[in-house]
C-alpha cells in the first residue's frame, strides 16, 4: 500500500480496533485503489479516501420484547447509514446471533461500492440485529419486528433510508416490519422497504434477483473464455434465499448443483439438487438441510458445514462471510475448480482470495457478482414510485442486462489500470471512481 492510504488505514484501525469484518472490508478495498489514488491527485485533496471508510451516520438501540412464555428480552438494533452520495441510504436487515457493530459496518462499506456499480441511483447502508428468528414463533418474530420498527421508523423514508432484507430478514419479516411503519407513519409508503409481498407493492423476480444475478455473473465469466456453465459440477453454500436461486439459475443453464448446506450441516447430492425440494422445505417448513437428504435418496448428509473438497468445476458460497478459507481454497484448486463467484458478502478470506489468485482461479467478490439483489430492489422503488408491476420477464431481462453492465465495468476498469482479468481491482476502481467524483462535486461533507 502507498504511505498515504496506509496512513488512512491506520486511523480506520485505531478508530474501530474490535471490529475485524470491517477492518477487513476497508483493507480489501483500500488495496487496490494505489492506481486509482495515483491518476487522481484531486481526490487526496478531497480527503476522499478519509471520508469514504467513515460512515455518515451510525445508529444503534435497545429492542426490547416479550417472548411467548411473558418474558421480557432485550435484542440490540443497528442501522449504519454509510453513503448518500449517490442516493438514499440503501441496504438490508440481517437478523443473526453474529450481528455486531463491526459486521454492520462492513456490510454497510461494501454496500457503497456495490450499489455504485448497479449505477441505480443509490446510496450505501446496512443494519439488522442480534436477535435469531430460528426456533421464535411467528407471534414471537412479529413483536420484535414491531419493537425493531418502532425505532428504525424515525431514521429511514423512501428518499432517505430504503431498507430490504439480508440473513434471517425474508418476506416474513418484510410484511410485519412495513406494517408497524405503516401504523407509525399513517401513510402506504410502500417505497420505505424492499423484498415486499407482491400483493402490496413487491417486484416480481425479486426473491430470485440475488442468486439468479450471480450466476449470470459467473456466465459472463466464462464466456470471456468462450466457455459456459453448460456440463459444469458446482459447489452452492448455504440453503436461503441467494443460494436457493442461485442453484435454480445454474441448473437451468445447463449445471448440477451438488451441495447446499446451513448452519447445522451440508449435504452432497450428485444428482443435482432438486429446487423444489429444497424450496418445501426451505420456504415453507421453515426445516433443515437434513429434512432434504431425508426425502431424497440420492442425496448424503455431511457433518460440518463445509462442501468446499467435494470436487467441482465452480464455487458459488451463498451462506457467509469468511466461509472459505486457505485451506479450503487449496482444496478447491487442487480439485479443479476454475471459478468463484460470490452470492454472500466477502465469504473468502484475504488468504483464500491469495490462493485463488496464485492458482489462476478467475474470482469476482460479492459487491459485483451478487448486486443484482439490491438492483432489483432499486427497481422495486422505481415500481414503487410508478405505481406499477412488471412482468416476470421484463425485471429479469432488467437484471441481467445490469449483471452484464456491471461485469464489463470491472473488467473495463481493471484494463485501464493495468490488471486485466482482475475483478477485484475493477470492481473497488469502477465503484470507488464514481462515488469519489460524486463527493467532489458535492463538496465537503
Ligand atoms: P438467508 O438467511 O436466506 O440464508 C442464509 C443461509 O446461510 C442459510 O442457509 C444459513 O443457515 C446459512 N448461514 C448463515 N450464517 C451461517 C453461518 N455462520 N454458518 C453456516 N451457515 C450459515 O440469507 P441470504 O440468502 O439472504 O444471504 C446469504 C448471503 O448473501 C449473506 O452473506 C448476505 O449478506 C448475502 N446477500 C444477500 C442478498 C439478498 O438479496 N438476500 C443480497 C446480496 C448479498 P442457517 O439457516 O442454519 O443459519
Amino acid at each position: 500500500m502507498d504511505q498515504r492510504i496506509e496512513r488512512v488505514y491506520e486511523t480506520v484501525v485505531s478508530r474501530n480496533p474490535v471490529e475485524p469484518e470491517f477492518l477487513q472490508a476497508v483493507h480489501e478495498v483500500l488495496e487496490s485503489l494505489e492506481p486509482v489514488i495515483a491518476a487522481h491527485p484531486e481526490y487526496a485533496d478531497q480527503g476522499i479516501l478519509e471520508r469514504i471508510v467513515e460512515p455518515e451516520r451510525q445508529i444503534i438501540f435497545r429492542v426490547p420484547w416479550v417472548d411467548d412464555d411473558g418474558r421480557v428480552q432485550v435484542n440490540r438494533g443497528f442501522r449504519v447509514q454509510f453513503s448518500s452520495v449517490l442516493g438514499p441510504y440503501k441496504g438490508g436487515l440481517r437478523f443473526h446471533s453474529s450481528v455486531d457493530l463491526g459486521i454492520v459496518k462492513f456490510l454497510g462499506f461494501e454496500q457503497v461500492f456495490k450499489n455504485a456499480l448497479t449505477g441505480q441511483g443509490i446510496g450505501g447502508g446496512k443494519g439488522g440485529s442480534d436477535f435469531d428468528p430460528h426456533g421464535k414463533s411467528d407471534m414471537e418474530v412479529m413483536r420484535f419486528c414491531q419493537s425493531f420498527m418502532t425505532e428504525l421508523a424515525r431514521h429511514i423514508g423512501e428518499h432517505t433510508d430504503v431498507p430490504a432484507g439480508d440473513i434471517g430478514v425474508g418476506a416474513r419479516e418484510i410484511g410485519y416490519l412495513f406494517g408497524q411503519y405503516k401504523r407509525l407513519a399513517n401513510s402506504f409508503d410502500a417505497g420505505v422497504l424492499t423484498g415486499k409481498s407482491l400483493a402490496w407493492g413487491g417486484s416480481l423476480a425479486r426473491p430470485e434477483a440475488t442468486g439468479y444475478g450471480t450466476v449470470i455473473f459467473a456466465q459472463a465469466m466464462l464466456a470471456t473464455r468462450g466457455d459456459s456453465l453448460e456440463g459444469k459440477k458446482v459447489l452452492v453454500s448455504g440453503s436461503g434465499n441467494v443460494a436457493t436461486y442461485a442453484v435454480q439459475r445454474a441448473q437451468e443453464l445447463g449445471a448440477t448443483v451438488v451441495s447446499i448446506s446451513d448452519s447445522s450441516g451440508a449435504v452432497y447430492d450428485p444428482a443435482g439438487i432438486d429446487v423444489a425440494l429444497l424450496r418445501q422445505i426451505k420456504e415453507v417448513q421453515r426445516g433443515r438441510v437434513s429434512d432434504y437428504v431425508a426425502q431424497r435418496s440420492s442425496a448424503e448428509f455431511r457433518s460440518g458445514t463445509k462442501v468446499w473438497d467435494i470436487p467441482a468445476d465452480i464455487a458459488l458460497p451463498c451462506a457467509t462471510q469468511n466461509e472459505i478459507n486457505d485451506h479450503d481454497a487449496s482444496i478447491m484448486a487442487r480439485n479443479g475448480v476454475t471459478l468463484v463467484a460470490e452470492g454472500a458478502n466477502m465469504p473468502s478470506t484475504p488468504e483464500a482470495i491469495d490462493v485463488y489468485r496464485k492458482a489462476g482461479i478467475m474470482y469476482a467478490p460479492g459487491k459485483a457478482a451478487n448486486a443484482g439483489g439490491v438492483a432489483t430492489s432499486a427497481l422495486e422503488m422505481q415500481q414503487n414510485a410508478a405505481r406499477q408491476q412488471w412482468s416476470f420477464d421484463t425485471v429479469v431481462q432488467k437484471l441481467d442486462h445490469i449483471m452484464l453492465s456491471i461485469h464489463n465495468t470491472c473488467l473495463e476498469a481493471a484494463e485501464m489500470y493495468g490488471h486485466p482479468g482482475d475483478y477485484v481491482l475493477g470492481a473497488n476502481a469502477a465503484a470507488f471512481e464514481k462515488v469519489a467524483d460524486a463527493m467532489v462535486e458535492q463538496g465537503i461533507c
